[in-house]
């Protein structure tokens, strides 16, 4: 389930004559996800990413109900890390274009018009210095 919502969870008690006041609601992960009685129903509410297992037990008689796991996922955590990643990975690719010391050119292409031992530089640095791209060549 998503982080910060609300679930309703299908749990049952064998035997279900148990008497509803009798039984504990059990979160092994409770600091993600916390266990309330709402009119009959069993809900789970998550508050941050993790595991829990959720089960019911029978005060009097311990009788333990089916074990339902819950896994917690913080979607927009995820995707903002996963942005990250990938804005990291676009920002250390480099652009190198060549750059004459005497055009005001930057180029794709290090033979372009016959330059004599152009500068290999950064796109970005080249377009910082005021150089623009070489109509032959891009
Ligand atoms: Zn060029």
């Amino acid at each position: 389930m998503d982080i910060n919502s609300i679930q309703a969870i299908d749990i049952k008690v064998i035997p279900n004559r148990a008497n509803i006041d009798d039984l504990k609601y059990i979160s092994t992960g409770e600091d993600a996800v916390k266990i309330n009685r709402e009119e009959g129903k069993i809900i789970a509410n998550s508050f941050k990413e993790g595991k829990s297992d959720i089960y019911v037990i029978d005060g009097k008689s311990n009788v333990k109900s089916n074990v339902i796991t819950i896994k917690v996922i913080d979607k927009k955590a995820q995707a903002l890390k996963k942005k990250k990643q990938q804005s990291i990975k676009s920002s250390k690719k480099i652009t190198y274009v060549y750059i004459s010391r005497t055009g005001s050119k930057y180029h794709s292409n290090k033979y372009c018009s016959h330059m004599r031992k152009p500068d290999k530089v950064d796109m970005k640095k080249a377009k910082a210095a005021g150089y623009t791209p070489c109509k032959k060549c891009y």
